[in-house]
């Protein structure tokens, strides 16, 4: 779109830019917050002598609220096997004791009381102060102590806010986030209006930071090299997320080019906005259904913008992040009544908790050790079957908000045809018992279908679809898995390849295994809201996409230029190729014809 001046290299200015991975696109410029990892950031102040009183109450308040949420932990860790509740026993003694007239809470006090500062930083300063005496003592012991102090304290820190988010809210509108790490929870309460985009020094393009960052439309840049070395709270930042570059404290030039290209990328959403009522149809005629993926409440409005078909993917995550207890039945009920009623008789395919790994509740995280190997560990199905309260409360929840509207249900890694029938069992006897008590259900029940995103389920899915109601493909975690490849690791963010000819085959397999035994199957991984994979994945046999709400305008584009009859004889030329740079020419010379 060669429109005025500023479209030529030449105008770039002269600031040097810090690279990394562009993975949510968009241009943000602004003011730049830098976060300290480990930290919680907490407003600091004096308090008057008159005040001191009230601040003491307010702290011991806190100390109160953490002491019940600790015990209330250390009840449920009883119900874990032997080692694991004896450990974990320990631990959270430890952490009562801590919060029960101890050198904490007695120097907090004093500072409040000598110091006249508020809690929050009497908290911080104290815990500051313990850790470096520990420190100094070269006891591994006390070391390791260092840990739980600072758990203590995040924990009196966030009661005394009374919220966990402190720190992303009470930022300037329009700010720019640097920080080391951000976790897909911290994602999860950034608040779009406030924050306008951000930029980490690690993680991947496909990992749940990615993927949320996409979900919210906050452009971002991961894995940039040097970034928290590089950037001041309040310098000027420049993240374009679409070429993966960070620029501090531009020049006038590269100020100006930058603020041009915002400009035209959202002129070009503005264009795209316009396919909204359009059908999702190929020039031959096939419809392709085209449905989003969500993360968070807050994007069931852009679901309904963009006129997706329903929810094909419904993180369940959302409801358990940020929080230091387990959300009850009912509560995911009315959540999930929630997301049901806004899509208004669209389908919604809810998927049961994927927790471990990247994504993990801090109720739960405080239950279990950390697995060696989280990818590969206790997570998704296999957590919710090993904590059967959780998957029965989950299950009973959908089922019964399934009486307001369409939903299916999808479980999560599933590697195994047992997993899937033992699920079927617990969510048979479920469905008796809400009967029994004559709660309304869905007439038929919801659908069951099964996520298939381990090599080893996409070969056996023959099997899988003879129990299972549909299939859905996760290719994010299905190419970490056939190509060993983290998809959170910016060092290795360039091997994780989608057009690997093997990542192909598996879906070609899953796909042509769901035709064949007639179960539905659609694709909800990233890469079915990468316009270049269309052609590909519809010639593969694919019609359903679920895909981040912001990229159906983009897909739908695509999908109206292709010919279903075209695009399935170059894949089928595609499919007999070895060579990923060859697969990836053949397909970006299909798609420039468009
Ligand atoms: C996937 O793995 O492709 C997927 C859709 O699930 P998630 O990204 O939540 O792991
Ligand atoms: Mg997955």
């Amino acid at each position: 779109m060669k429109t005025d001046e500023h479209d030529t290299d030449t105008d770039l200015g002269e600031t040097p830019a810090m690279n990394g991975l562009g993975v949510s696109p968009g241009i943000a410029i602004g003011p730049a917050h830098v976060f300290e990892t480990g930290m919680v950031s907490v407003p600091e102040f004096r308090i008057a002598a008159r005040a001191v009183p009230a601040e003491l109450e307010r702290f011991q308040d806190a100390v109160g609220k953490s002491r019940r949420q600790v015990r209330r932990l250390r009840k449920r860790a009883t119900g874990l096997a032997e080692s694991a509740a004896e450990e974990l026993g320990f631990l959270l003694e430890a952490h009562l004791q801590m919060l029960t007239g101890s050198r904490l809470v007695r120097g907090v006090e004093k500072r409040i009381g000598e110091e006249r500062v508020n809690a929050e930083w009497a908290v911080q300063a104290e815990i500051s102060q313990i850790s470096k005496s520990f420190a100094e003592v070269s006891d591994p012991y006390l070391a390791s102590r260092i840990q739980d102090i600072r758990d203590v304290g995040v924990r009196l820190v966030r009661n005394l806010t009374e919220t966990p988010f402190h720190a992303f809210s009470n930022l300037p509108k329009g700010s720019i986030v640097i920080a080391q790490e951000i976790t897909p929870a911290d994602t999860a309460i950034m608040n779009p209006d406030v924050v306008r985009g951000f930029a980490t020094q690690v993680g991947g393009a496909e990992g749940h930071t990615a993927i949320m960052a996409r979900s919210l439309g906050l452009p971002a840049v991961l894995g940039v090299g040097d970034l928290t070395e590089s950037v001041e709270t309040g310098d000027t930042v420049i993240v374009d997320g679409v070429s993966g570059i960070v620029i501090v404290n531009p020049d006038a030039k590269t100020l100006a080019h930058y603020e041009w290209r915002r400009k035209e990328l959202v002129k070009e959403e503005r264009v795209l906005a316009r396919l909204k009522r359009m059908p999702s149809v190929t020039r031959d005629g096939v419809d392709i259904t085209l449905q989003a993926n969500v993360e968070l409440p807050i994007e069931l409005k852009s679901a309904l913008d963009v006129g997706a078909a329903g929810i094909g993917l419904l993180r369940s995550e959302f409801i358990y992040m940020n929080r230091d207890d387990l959300p009850s039945e009912d509560e995911q009920y009315r959540a999930l009544c929630d997301v049901i009623e806004a899509m208004d008789g669209r389908p919604v395919t809810v998927r049961t908790l994927d927790l471990g790994g990247e994504k993990l509740s801090m109720a739960l995280q405080d239950q279990f050790a950390d697995s060696v190997n989280p990818a590969l560990g206790l997570r998704a199905i296999r957590l919710s079957l090993k904590v059967r309260s959780l998957l029965e409360a989950q299950l009973s929840a959908i089922l019964r908000a399934s009486a307001k509207g369409p939903v299916r249900i999808l479980l999560p890694m599933i590697s195994s045809s047992r997993e899937v029938r033992q699920v079927r069992q617990i969510l048979n006897r479920l469905v008796r018992r809400l009967r029994r008590k004559r709660i309304a259900l869905a007439d038929p029940l919801p659908p069951l279908g099964v996520m298939i995103e381990v090599p080893g389920a996409a070969l056996s899915a023959d099997g899988l679809a003879t129990v299972s109601d549909f299939f859905s493909i996760g290719t994010n975690d299905l190419i970490q898995y056939a190509l060993a490849i983290d998809r959170g690791d910016e060092q290795v963010a360039d091997l994780y390849d989608p057009l690997h000819p093997a990542v192909l085959r598996l879906i070609q397999f899953t796909t042509e295994a769901a035709l064949r035994r007639q179960i539905p199957v659609n694709l909800c991984g990233e890469m079915a809201g990468d316009p270049r994979y269309t052609a590909l994945l519809l010639g593969l046999g694919l019609r359903d996409l679920s895909m981040v709400s912001a990229a159906v305008p983009r897909i739908k584009k695509r999908i109206r230029a292709l010919d279903i009859g075209e695009a399935t004889q170059r894949t089928r030329h595609i499919m007999d190729q070895w060579d990923p740079g060859r697969i990836a020419t053949m397909l970006d010379d299909f798609n420039a014809l468009a």
